[in-house]
Formats: C-alpha cells, sequence, structure tokens
C-alpha cells in the first residue's frame, strides 16, 4: 500500500552519485565523510552536522558558497536535516543520502531545527534523489541500523493510541488507508527481523522502503498518528526531564515495549520484534534507571497536556505505581547489546 507520493529512491554506490552532480556542498556526519571522503569528487564545501538550533543553521546558510548548485547530505538525522534546511533556504537541489537506516530524515519532506531547544517544522523540500550506498550503510556499527525498527514499530502503540482518540472523540478524523498502512508495516516488520539483526541488503532495503512509505503517507495526511502515540510523547518527557540524547530509534524501541505494557497491547510481542532484531534498546544500555522511567511516565499526561500533544493512553487511564512496575520489569527484561 502507497499513501502520497514517495521519494525516489535509487541504490548507487556514492561514488557515482557524487561524480555527476556539478559542483555541490556536502553536509555531513563524520563518521562516515572521513572515510568516504577520499574516494569521491571533492565537495565545494563541507559543513559537519551536528547543531540543530535555528541560530546556528542560519550561520551556515549566511556562509553558504555561491558557486554550489547542489547540496547533499551525507550521514545520520542532523546532516539529512540540516541538508534540508539548507536547501530549502538557498533554494538549492537536494541529493540525500542516508548512511543509517535508524532514521527518516531522509525520506521525509519536512525541514525540521530546533529553536530553543524545541523541534519545529519550518517548511518543505523534495529531494532530487536519494541515495542508498548499501555497501556504506551496512559498514556503519549494526546497532544503528537495527535502531531502525523504533519508527517503524511505533506504529503498534502509535495505532491503538489513535483509536482511543477517535473512540473519545479527540483529533484527527480515524483513517482506514492509514491504519491499513501501518498494520501492514508491522506484519512485514516482523517478517523482516532477521535480515535487520543481520543488517543484510534486504534489511537495509525494507527499512528505507518502510520509511519512504510512512513519509510520503505523513506528508499526504499532514499528521503521523497511525506512526507516532505515547511511546513518542514518554520519549519526549523523558529527553525534556533529563536532558539526555539517545539514538531516536533505541529510546522509542524501548518506549514501545513500556507503552504496549500501559496499553495492555501485545507487549510481548513488541519485546519479541525488539529482541529478535538486536535492537539496543535495554535502559541499562541507554543509562535509563529505573527512576528516569518512572518519572516521565507518571508525568507524561501533565506533560502531553502543556505541551498540546494528541491524546493517548495516558489520558484514558490512570497511570498508577502497578503500571509503572510491571512496563519497567518488562523492559528491563530486554536484551542486553555490548556497543
Ligand atoms: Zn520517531
Amino acid at each position: 500500500m502507497t499513501i502520497g507520493q514517495p521519494f525516489t529512491v535509487i541504490e548507487v554506490p556514492v561514488v557515482d552519485v557524487l561524480g555527476g552532480i556539478g559542483p555541490y556542498t556536502a553536509v555531513v556526519n563524520d563518521p562516515p565523510w572521513s572515510a568516504v571522503a577520499g574516494r569521491v569528487r571533492p565537495p565545494v564545501r563541507v559543513v559537519t552536522a551536528g547543531n540543530m538550533e535555528q541560530a546556528h543553521l542560519d550561520r551556515v546558510v549566511d556562509a553558504e558558497d555561491r558557486t554550489t548548485e547542489v547540496v547533499v547530505g551525507l550521514g545520520g538525522g542532523t546532516a539529512l536535516d540540516t541538508a534540508k534546511y539548507l536547501a530549502w533556504r538557498t533554494g538549492k537541489r537536494l541529493v540525500q543520502i542516508p548512511t543509517i537506516t535508524s532514521v527518516d530524515a531522509g525520506f521525509t519532506d519536512a525541514v525540521g531545527i530546533r529553536v530553543d531547544g524545541k523541534v519545529r517544522y519550518v517548511g518543505n523540500v523534495v529531494p532530487e534523489t536519494v541515495a542508498l550506498d548499501l555497501p556504506l550503510i551496512r559498514s556503519a556499527p549494526a546497532r544503528l541500523n537495527q535502531a531502525g525498527i523504533g519508527d517503524i514499530l511505533s506504529c503498534h502503540t502509535g495505532l491503538f493510541d489513535w483509536r482511543l482518540a477517535v473512540d473519545a472523540g479527540d483529533g484527527v478524523p480515524w483513517r482506514e488507508d492509514l491504519a491499513a498502512l501501518g498494520e501492514t508495516l508491522l506484519v512485514q516488520l516482523e517478517q523482516a527481523v532477521p535480515d535487520i539483526c543481520a543488517v543484510s541488503d534486504d534489511g537495509v532495503r525494507f527499512m528505507a522502503d518502510a520509511y519512504r512509505r510512512i513519509g510520503a503517507a505523513c506528508a499526504e495526511a499532514g499528521h503521523s498518528r497511525f506512526e507516532e502515540g505515547s511511546e513518542h510523547f514518554w520519549a519526549y518527557n523523558h529527553e525534556h526531564r533529563t536532558g539526555a540524547h539517545h539514538v531516536h530509534g533505541e529510546l522509542i524501541g524501548l518506549a514501545v515495549v513500556a507503552m504496549s505494557m500501559v496499553q495492555d497491547n501485545r507487549p510481548d510481542w513488541a519485546f519479541g520484534i525488539v529482541a529478535g532484531a538486536g535492537a539496543r534498546c535495554n535502559p541499562a544500555d541507554l543509562g535509563i534507571d529505573r527512576d528516569d522511567f518512572a518519572q516521565a511516565l507518571l508525568t507524561l499526561r501533565n506533560y502531553a497536556r502543556a505541551e498540546d500533544l494528541d491524546y493517548s493512553i495516558v489520558d484514558a487511564v490512570d497511570v498508577d505505581q502497578d503500571m509503572v512496575d510491571r512496563a519497567w520489569d518488562l523492559i528491563a527484561r530486554l536484551p542486553r547489546v555490548e556497543q
């Protein structure tokens, strides 16, 4: 099932992409840039991404080289998002080269930045090409690719929350096609678990394709309710409370398992997906202790209301200590993963 207009994704070596696009500005993460730079046609300008605050990004725009025609994002979320902002502000062509599959930034048209620490979407830009260099992606640490399950598995808890909201007469109306897309992605995710764990070519292809379908559907719908609910809200609250930064998909994987327990929504199934994929979601591996977890869950209703987030399970039920304990006991049993 496809909803909206997914971006064109081509499998091509990074050397070939950068060899034929004209003078370009490379917006990169390093790794992998140092390992790539020596074997590609050199860029006119290199921007190392990381800081997503608007003031910083505006300085990147002001210093842009006038002779380049193309902005290339190469790396993970910050490189792809910074490249989007630079291309959007300058009107230059955009080529995206995701080097890990743990983020959807390369497959969505929304330009996301941070203003005073909070994510804001300021515009839209469509890349002329999204290039998948499979050997390059597979050379990244396995866990950064395995983390890609998070934003697909979140359909499990997101759809449940959306249904609750609709039944409560709150928020955007139910759409059967979006719900069916979420359900389909979950079935396909379960089938792809061995490939994702092995970081095989097919595992990388599955995640890239899932993200492009999710990105297109969110763009067409104007919201992301089928794949974003209380699991994301818990993660936002946790990061807000602690100031911690995590690999997004790892934090979301943990949060899906926890919130599926609060929802009484097949928590063992969600646990099995995370464990089977080899994803690093045990709270001890992420430096999250029992109190961190509990506080972000017990304060979640108030946080969601203060931030005007969508209706979810924490609005429908009163989260009590027993729920916190059961959710914690489950996530604490997730497999430990060596760095
Ligand atoms: Zn997400």
